[in-house]
Formats: structure tokens, C-alpha cells, sequence
């Protein structure tokens, strides 16, 4: 099959193996040996974090990631108590408008989006609002590339008497992470990601007492309750609506990649990949929007260059053709473009991608080094 280099921020690229694991006989997913596959991905998906399956649950969901934050968001706050979202990129934005959505009491505590969060800044807000019983984060803001300082998020907040939530949908099974160590008690992420397996599956990895408390909060959404989700699975092996079949048997597939490949070396690739794509910008003269001290290492967003025959599409157009994706930026008055380390790529598919790009560039008659202006 051709092999695509996704240079996006998921879904990437992924093994074939992983791509035939969805051929699979048809099975009902109500049959107990489909029961069997979840819940070795339910497995699987704990041991990747570190998490005692006595302490947490993976709760799987069909749907893609901002699916996690919703159903989080809208089933872990009791009554009558406030949620502090801590937002410094356009996904804790999302995380804002999710609270709106089902009209919470929530606090939209606005950072800077260039730089990590300030862990003092949550705590001034903590010791303020004693009402507050959840802290949501998000571990990497996927549209800069910055990575923010979760420990001393969950630190300030469990001091606090907050349950912490964090979307660690663009780090986990790419960063190391462990729950205990990184004071987690809600993370998430999809199967397109970090994993390296197709997207259609979501899944939540959560406290197993405080997933139990909330089946008494106040019940926001019939199809994305997270109580709902996990006590069906656990009464009858099952979820409760009908599951992405085939895309499980793929997450399965992956997670056994993930441990063939162990947590250290998958790390040390996605900063091989790293490190090429920060050496070939600075060859072309490429600038990088956020300073490296703020940098999750995964994702780099670029600055356009100063010249006016820049035009992202036909440079992207090129390489797409090339089998090379590149993707649009996300950051508010700022034109920038991602370059990403996830999927199942190496160093040597970077330096072919540069040799495509410098091409793109001389087809487009962009001067090369870059040009920018200040
Ligand atoms: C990808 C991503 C999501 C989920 O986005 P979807 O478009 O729903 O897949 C959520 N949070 C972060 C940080 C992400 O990178």
C-alpha cells in the first residue's frame, strides 16, 4: 500500500499491520469474545500510563477526541460547584466553549498562548474561588506546539481539594506519563494519535472512586456520560452503544506495536523526528513561533515567510502530491503552518520531506533562505 508521510497533527501515520488488523470476519460487538478484545485495550490503554487497574478505569468511547472532553467535562462536576479551565491555546478554548454549551458555572482562566501555563496563576484563582472542584488543562496545546506543566497543575489543584482533568490527547503513548507521578486523575486521548491506530475510537482514563461519586452529579447528556459508559461495560463486557468494530481490532494491533516498540524508544523516535524537522527549517531559513523552552517536542509551528510568492496551499498542494501532508496553523493573528512528530514515521522520511519541500519552494519561486521582515 502507498505509504503517506502525515506530517499533521493526527490522524498519522500508521503501521500496515495496523491498517490489516481492521480486516477482521464480521462479529457482533455483543458477543463475549469482542467483550475480550475491549477490554484487553482497556488494559493495554492503563499500562501505557502506569495505572493500577484497582485505582483507574479506561472508559473507550466511539467518536473522535473532543468527544473525551465533553463527556468529562459534563459528567465529573457535582452540582452547584464551579469548573476552572486553565486556557492558554485554542483546545482549552474548546474546553470554554464545551462548559457554555451546558450552561456550567465555569472560570475561563486566560493565558498567554505563546508561552506555558503559570502554575501561579492557578493557584491565586484556587485559593479565590473555593467552589472550584475541577481543574481542566490541557497537557499540549496542539495548535503551538507548547507543552504545559501538568504535575504542578494537579499539585496546586489536589491542594485545593480539586479533582484534575487533563486532555492529553496530542501527548500520551508519545510522552512518557505516568498518572500518579504527573498527579492525573482524568486523561484522554484517540486512538489516531499517540497510538497510531485509526480514528473512530476515544477513550477516557479516569479514577475509578470518583468515576463511581459522579453517578449521583447531575446527568448533562444522555449519549456522553462517562458513569453510563463505564458501569455498562463493567455489568456486561460491552458498550453501551455500538462500538467502532473494526477500529478497535486496529487500536488493539497498535497497542501491541506500542509495547514491542516500549514507551523509551517510541519517545526517543518522536524527538528523532523532532530534531530533523527543527534542523531542516533552520536549513530553508524557516523561523519557529515559540520559543524551544515552551516546546512539546511534537508538534513545531512555523512562521509563513515574508515573500509574496508564499502560498501555503500550493506548497502543500506539492507535497501532498508528493505524499507528504503538511497542515494549517492555529493560532488567532498569526500565520503559521504545523510540522508534527507523531505516527509511525523516522528521521529518514523528514529528510525526504525536506528534499520536497526545498522543491515546492524553488516551483513556487519562494527565495530560499526564507525571507522574513523583522
Ligand atoms: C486532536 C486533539 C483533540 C481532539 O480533536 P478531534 O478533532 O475531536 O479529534 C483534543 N485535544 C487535543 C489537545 C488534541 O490535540
Amino acid at each position: 500500500m502507498k505509504r503517506n508521510i502525515l506530517l499533521n497533527p493526527g490522524p498519522a501515520t500508521t503501521t500496515d499491520t495496523v491498517k490489516q488488523a481492521q480486516v477482521v470476519p464480521d462479529i457482533c460487538p455483543r458477543e463475549k469474545e469482542f467483550g475480550l478484545v475491549m477490554a484487553e485495550v482497556e488494559q493495554l490503554l492503563l499500562k501505557i500510563v502506569h495505572a493500577d487497574p484497582n485505582d483507574y478505569a479506561a472508559v473507550l468511547f466511539c467518536g473522535s477526541g473532543t468527544l473525551n472532553m465533553d463527556v468529562c467535562i459534563n459528567s465529573l462536576l457535582p452540582k452547584d460547584k464551579k469548573i476552572l479551565v486553565v486556557n492558554n491555546g485554542s483546545y482549552s478554548s474548546r474546553a470554554v466553549d464545551i462548559c457554555k454549551a451546558y450552561s456550567l458555572n465555569y472560570i475561563d482562566l486566560n493565558l498567554p498562548i505563546e508561552k506555558s501555563v503559570d502554575v501561579d496563576a492557578v493557584k491565586k484563582i484556587l485559593d479565590e474561588n473555593s467552589d472550584v472542584a475541577v481543574v481542566y488543562a490541557t497537557h499540549h496545546e496542539t495548535g503551538t506546539g507548547v507543552l504545559n506543566p501538568i504535575r504542578n497543575i494537579g499539585k496546586v489543584a489536589h491542594e485545593h481539594n480539586s479533582i484534575f482533568i487533563v486532555d492529553t490527547t496530542s501527548t500520551l503513548a508519545m510522552r512518557p506519563i505516568n498518572v500518579y507521578d504527573e498527579n492525573i486523575d482524568f486523561c484522554m486521548a484517540s486512538a489516531q494519535k499517540g497510538i497510531q491506530a485509526m480514528a473512530g475510537l476515544s477513550f477516557i482514563i479516569g479514577r475509578k472512586n470518583i468515576i463511581e461519586d459522579s453517578s449521583h452529579y447531575p446527568m448533562r447528556s444522555y449519549y456522553c456520560n462517562l458513569f453510563a459508559q463505564y458501569d455498562y461495560f463493567r455489568k456486561n463486557g460491552q458498550m453501551q452503544f455500538t462500538p467502532p468494530v473494526q477500529t478497535i481490532y486496529s487500536a488493539r494491533q497498535a497497542l501491541k506495536e506500542y509495547f514491542i516498540e516500549g514507551e523509551l524508544n517510541k519517545w526517543a523516535r518522536h524527538q528523532r523526528v523532532i530534531n530533523a524537522i527543527h534542523s531542516g527549517l533552520k536549513d530553508l531559513g524557516f523561523k519557529e513561533t515559540i520559543p524551544s523552552e515552551y516546546q512539546s517536542d511534537l508538534v513545531v509551528a512555523v512562521k509563513y515567510p515574508d515573500d509574496i510568492n508564499w502560498d501555503f496551499e500550493k506548497v502543500h498542494d506539492y507535497c501532498y502530491n508528493e505524499g507528504f501532508t503538511i497542515y494549517p496553523g492555529k493560532m488567532q493573528g498569526k500565520n503559521t503552518f504545523r510540522l508534527c512528530s507523531l505516527g509511525a514515521i523516522d528521521e529518514d522520511d523528514i529528510k525526504k520531506f525536506f528534499e520536497v519541500l526545498r522543491s515546492a519552494l524553488i516551483a513556487t519561486k519562494v527565495a530560499i533562505p526564507i525571507k522574513y521582515n523583522k
